[in-house]
């Protein structure tokens, strides 16, 4: 049996290339990649990747051998972020287009015994994060591995701040010490830093999905529109309440309407009184508590609004951050599986 959903996801495709292909000529010469782990930063990969690949990106990154799995059937090239654990070697020798990130000894010792074929590196360059040390790199720890792309990572890219120009150096300073194929270092935010930090190849993500991490990447469009159903209308009377722990009250009677649309489909409570919704250009502010399912907003400007009409929610990711207290990248994986994911 199928029933239709009361809350929608609409994804913009071409909005999504166009980032890609923003990202790609800022890369300049570097080949530019995507970041496509957590199913695409919660749009869905399946429907991201083909897109992608069909604009030309031909280096995809996923976090899991879980996620290179679900990839295989694109038969693009995947790299996979968290390397190889003893339980993923079986898949990581069977899947032709993936290959690991290697980040421990122990991963690098495990994949040379298995005779594992080409693969990726990240060295860690002060983020303190998944990575090897510099020094072991520097050591020989990596000789005799066919490496394709020796990578790290920023930890500070959104920020202009010395830590960027460090790491940059660290990663220069194993350049002639490691025989890969091709260097790689920024993510969205870090093919804004500028040439230096593009080598020869960009891994964006957010900026694909509509992230404007910093103010050079405003030529970024949004990609997801979440809306959502109207449920019910109501008058709330002067100095009655709205939603769990009364947090908002009418000072004069109040068109209120529901939607279904709540924090268990990545709404959270920091848009409590704080997020909008939209029905053509009427703002529709958001009244009391998020709940799991339902939000309410103020429809006092919109007499027809009722039952069964859908509005969109305010979802530019600045923006939103900037009311919800989140990050972009959380408003956007934090995106449930109740919606209807419809790409135009
Ligand atoms: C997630 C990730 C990226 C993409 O980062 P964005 O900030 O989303 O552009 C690139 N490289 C690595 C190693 C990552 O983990």
């Amino acid at each position: 049996m199928e029933v239709s959903a009361p809350l929608r996801l609409d994804l913009d495709g071409d909005a999504l290339v166009a980032n890609w292909r923003t990202m790609a000529a800022m890369s300049g010469s570097a080949a530019c990649g995507a970041a496509v782990k957590a199913d695409g930063y919660g749009l869905g990969a399946a429907a991201v990747v083909p897109r992608l690949a069909a604009a030309g990106c031909r280096d995809f990154f996923c976090a899991t051998w879980a996620e290179a799995i679900a990839l295989a059937p694109h038969g693009v090239p995947v790299a996979v972020l968290h390397g190889v654990r003893a339980a993923d070697m079986d898949v990581a020798l069977a899947l032709p287009a993936a290959r690991p990130v290697l980040n421990t000894p122990a991963q690098v010792r495990r994949w040379r015994e298995a005779g594992g074929g080409a693969c990726d590196v990240m060295v860690d360059t002060g983020m303190n994060r998944l990575g090897l040390a510099a020094e072991d790199v520097a050591a020989g720890l990596l000789d005799g591995l066919t490496i394709d792309v020796l990578m790290s990572h920023l930890a500070c890219a959104d920020e202009d701040v010395p830590a960027n120009a460090r790491q940059l150096g660290a990663l220069l300073a194993l350049r002639d010490r490691v025989p890969a194929r091709r260097l790689s270092l920024a993510n969205s935010a870090g093919v804004a830093l500028g040439p230096d930090y593009h080598f020869d190849l960009t891994r964006p993500g957010i900026a694909l999905y509509g992230g404007v991490v910093r103010p050079e990447l405003a030529g970024v469009r949004q990609v997801a529109y979440p809306s959502a159903e109207v449920l019910q209308r109501r008058t709330v009377r002067a100095g009655e309440s709205v939603g769990y722990n009364a947090t908002w009250t009418a000072t004069c009677d109040t068109e209120v309407v529901l939607i279904n649309f709540g924090y268990a489909d990545g709404y959270g409570c920091g848009f409590s009184n704080r997020g909008t919704a939209r029905f053509g250009d009427t703002a529709l502010p958001v009244l009391g508590r998020v709940s799991m399912d339902l939000t309410a907003l103020d429809a006092s400007d919109v007499p027809s609004l009722g039952e069964g009409d859908w509005v969109t929610i305010d979802f530019d990711l600045i923006a939103a951050a900037a009311a919800s207290g989140r990050s972009p990248y959380e408003l956007l994986t934090g995106l449930g599986d109740r919606f209807e994911r419809r790409w135009r």
